[in-house]
């Protein structure tokens, strides 16, 4: 952390930290940003440096200057407990490689049952061929996870708030038992990120990011971070090197540019996405609107008091009314793209179906859900889009 801009002024707001961390203009012969280093062979002048492995770099894969800019800024944004963050190409890649870090053959996992499904592929799939056993569980258990905790029980994965259905866990009381058993907590914060929720403050070991989100924020990089307290880092770090796991020089110089303006883009999100939500709730069309922001929110009182804000994700369950009513709405939306991903610029608009997968909890929302992504356009403009998609839904009904 030696030659950052902001010299050990830990007292900064987040919204100047996001700005200023592990920016080093002296190193950088004045320029504001790092350089895209590409670069695999780190030349050592002298035997002797050779043989001591002597140098702020070794070996393009294990970091440039470029990528501990990125990890220095994501550090002091994290807060005090973050020991160290790995940069990953891919938001699964960080989940693969932060579960594939910490377990071993014959242990036993928790993973809620409102995680990202393609974690829950890589629990059934490659984390089961491996040995290792996952439990699912219901999102809202709060304490009642400690009946589920067995001998070997080795870490406990949350998402905070399910990116499709919007639960809420209680991220400090499954910790604290999780902790008690000697187990391990992750959390996929890409939802908050760690401006909105400082997920290692709230007892979480190893806090991930889809980066290729809101940290990106432009929809165009794959990428994936790795946040971890003292616990968990020196697993993260030796786990890393072991699977040679390193972002691309491109994508982590376009992370950082991402995260220097992301707190301006979040406020937009925040601001719009409630206020959509808002008017979509009075909709006689919808049924409900699943965002923990909105008071009458099952989750709320748990956002309200473990999170500063929320992004511009949130989910609608319509009316019960017919799949091709549904297609002729996704079908009559122009500026709701439709596509996977979200946390770019642009507003999104996905059909999902959680019954298909969920094994701890019934999925029965009691008609057909979307999931929006808020993003940076005019919400007059986006509330007309989604006028036209409901007339179309009534004309197909
Ligand atoms: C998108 C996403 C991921 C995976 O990120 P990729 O960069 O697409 O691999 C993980 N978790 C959540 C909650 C996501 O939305």
């Amino acid at each position: 952390m030696a030659s950052s801009d902001n010299h050990g002024t830990s007292s900064l707001d987040t919204d100047t930290v996001i700005v200023t961390a592990g920016r080093d203009t002296k190193g950088q012969w004045g320029f504001v940003n790092p350089p895209t280093v590409r670069g695999s062979t780190v030349l050592y002048p002298t035997a002797d440096d050779l043989h001591a492995h002597r140098g702020e770099y070794q070996y393009g894969r294990h970091g440039t200057p470029t990528t501990k800019a990125l990890q220095q800024a994501l550090i002091a944004l994290e807060g005090p407990r973050c020991a160290g963050v790995g940069l990953v190409p891919s938001g699964l890649a960080a989940i693969s490689t932060a579960l594939l870090s910490v377990l071993n053959a014959g242990d036993h996992l928790l993973v809620s049952d409102s995680a990202y499904r393609p974690t829950r592929n890589f629990c059934n799939g490659m984390l089961a061929r491996y040995g290792i056993e996952t439990t699912y569980f219901d999102p809202l258990i709060g304490a009642g996870i400690e009946a589920l905790i067995k001998p070997n029980t080795r870490a406990v994965m949350v998402e905070a708030p399910g990116s499709q259905s919007f639960e809420m866990p209680d991220v400090p009381v499954i910790a604290g038992i999780a902790h008690k058993h000697g187990a391990l907590v992750i959390d996929d914060n890409t939802w908050a990120t760690p401006l909105y929720h400082r997920s290692l403050e709230q007892g979480v070991d190893i806090s991930i990011q889809a980066a290729t989100k809101y940290i990106g924020g432009h929809s165009d990089i794959m990428f994936g971070t790795i946040s971890a307290n003292d616990a968990a880092w020196p697993k993260i770090s030796e786990g890393i090197k072991l699977l040679g796991t390193c972002a691309g020089p491109d994508d982590v110089f376009l992370a950082l540019r991402g995260l220097r303006t992301m707190s301006v883009r979040l406020a937009h999100h925040q601001r719009a996405g409630i206020e959509m939500a808002q008017w979509l709730k009075a909709r006689p069309e919808v049924l409900k609107v699943l965002h923990p922001a909105l008071p009458e929110d099952p989750g709320h009182a748990i956002w309200k008091r473990d999170f500063t804000g929320a992004s511009g994700l949130f989910s609608i369950v319509l009316k019960p009314v017919s799949q091709k009513a549904v297609d002729a709405l996704l079908d009559a939306v122009k500026l709701f793209g439709m596509g996977y991903s979200w946390g770019g610029f642009e507003s999104l608009v996905i059909p999902f179906d959680c019954s298909e997968y969920r094994t701890a909890t019934t999925w029965a929302p009691g008609g057909p859900t979307l999931r929006l992504h808020i993003g940076l356009e005019s919400l007059d403009d986006l509330k007309a889009d989604l006028e036209r998609g409901f007339a179309a839904l009534k004309a197909a009904a």
